[in-house]
């Protein structure tokens, strides 16, 4: 039995976990629940899956939740430092890191220091701390299982493998505006944003996929994940979200991943892992795909893209500071306070005006968030 601590349970990635505990209750428990401010759906968590603690991120829902928890044996805690803290109870045995944001970067880390495997959907963690992270995890000999479905795909195809990556390509299913000149995104509204067309997720991260900073995230996420250079990952638009990512190989083979587009297929591999196990989830039928197409990004209309390429080229601080930049960004977007293209130029000034850190620690990094929040 694994005993699993979700940070971010209420979200969707969280409760896409759960669905799977719930369907493997002979293999899996949870240990632990984290949220940010969802105590309705906390709660109710908690009574069906009864972890030993759960933990509320808005301290100001605490007595709500202690409440509503008081007959069971459920322990109760409020706030990020709690969030931390719990993370180094020896009863868990994986931790899933699925807060949204740079939120998600000190529990996720102090899970590493203290030697809990982690699947890993929360990019930003990566993004922003991806030597601090990965130099944690080899110190304390801590696997990280990639959640994300591109990076679980190339993780995939890189099982039994050992020669080393020629390429890997990431695939993009391009968001709602595929296709869209820089005019026409000039008008587009959240509502058409929002509206993804093969994934149901997360308000920020359906953001980030219609700007397509979400695949600069990624192809950072896997530069760490996969200790490949950024240069040597090739994202390519596939707008069915079939083929999850390939990799290539020196001989020239492409290996890929392939299923239908659903996050439970990565996460119960993240948890299984190295095992295979039972889902009833439909199967891909190709008859459904009678074409699968590929083509290049327009990384004209859609600037986020480059500007990670950039960040990561760079390295040091910046994509922290391109990360912070695009969270604002994104929220001031929902607000109505940006528009759609402003979000690239909010992102861009940010990283041509940052102080440059070369070597951050985990201090600078923290620093260089709150700046550029402020900013
Ligand atoms: P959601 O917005 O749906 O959920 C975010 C979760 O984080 C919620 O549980 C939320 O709690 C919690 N949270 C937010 N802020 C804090 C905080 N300060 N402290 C503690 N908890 C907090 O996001 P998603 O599930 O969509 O995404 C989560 C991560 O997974 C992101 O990094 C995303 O990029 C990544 N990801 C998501 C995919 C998807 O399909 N959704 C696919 C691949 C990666 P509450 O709601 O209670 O406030």
């Amino acid at each position: 039995m694994k005993r699993i601590a979700i940070l971010g349970s209420t979200g969707s990635i969280g409760t896409q976990a759960l669905n799977v505990i719930r369907r493997h209750r002979d293999l899996f428990a949870v240990e632990v629940l984290c949220a940010g401010s969802n105590a309705d759906l906390l709660i109710s968590q908690a009574l069906e899956f009864a972890p030993n603690a759960v933990v509320i991120a808005d301290e100001s829902k605490y007595q709500q939740v202690q409440q509503a928890l008081l007959s069971t044996d459920v322990k109760v805690f409020a706030g990020e430092q709690s969030m931390c803290d719990l993370m180094e109870m020896d009863s868990i045995d994986m931790v899933l890191a699925a807060i949204v944001g740079f939120a998600g970067l000190r529990p996720t880390l102090r899970a590493i220091e203290h030697g809990h495997p982690v699947a890993l959907a929360n990019k930003e963690t990566m993004v922003v701390a991806g030597a601090l992270v990965t130099q944690a995890a080899m110190r304390n000999r801590v696997p990280i299982l990639p959640v994300d479905s591109e990076h679980s795909a190339i993780f995939q195809c890189l099982v039994g493998e050992h020669s080393g990556i020629d390429k890997i390509l990431l695939t993009a299913s391009g968001g709602p505006f595929r296709g869209m000149s820089r005019q026409q995104l000039a008008s587009v509204t959240l509502e058409q944003a929002l509206h993804h067309p093969n994934w149901s997720m997360g308000r920020k991260v359906t953001i980030d996929s219609a700007t397509l900073m979400n695949k600069g995230l990624e192809v950072i996420e896997a530069k760490w994940l996969f200790g490949v250079e950024a240069t040597d990952i090739e994202v390519l638009v596939h707008p069915q979200s079939v083929v999850h990512s390939m990799v290539q190989f020196k001989d020239g083979s492409i290996k890929a991943q392939l299923g239908i587009p659903t996050m439970e297929t990565p996460i119960q591999y993240a948890f299984s892992f190295p095992d295979r196990i039972e889902s009833h989830l439909p199967r891909l039928d190709f008859s459904n795909y009678p074409n699968l197409t590929f083509e290049k990004p327009d990384r004209e209309a859609f600037r986020c893209l480059d500007l990670a390429y950039g960040a990561i080229a760079r390295g040091g601080n910046m994509p922290c500071v391109m990360n912070a930049a695009n969270e604002v960004a994104v929220v001031r977007f929902i607000e109505g306070e940006l528009g759609f293209l402003d979000i690239a130029d909010y992102v861009e000034n940010a990283m041509q005006s940052a102080h440059f850190i070369a070597n951050p620690t985990l201090e600078d990094l923290l620093q260089t968030d709150k700046t550029i929040r402020n900013q």
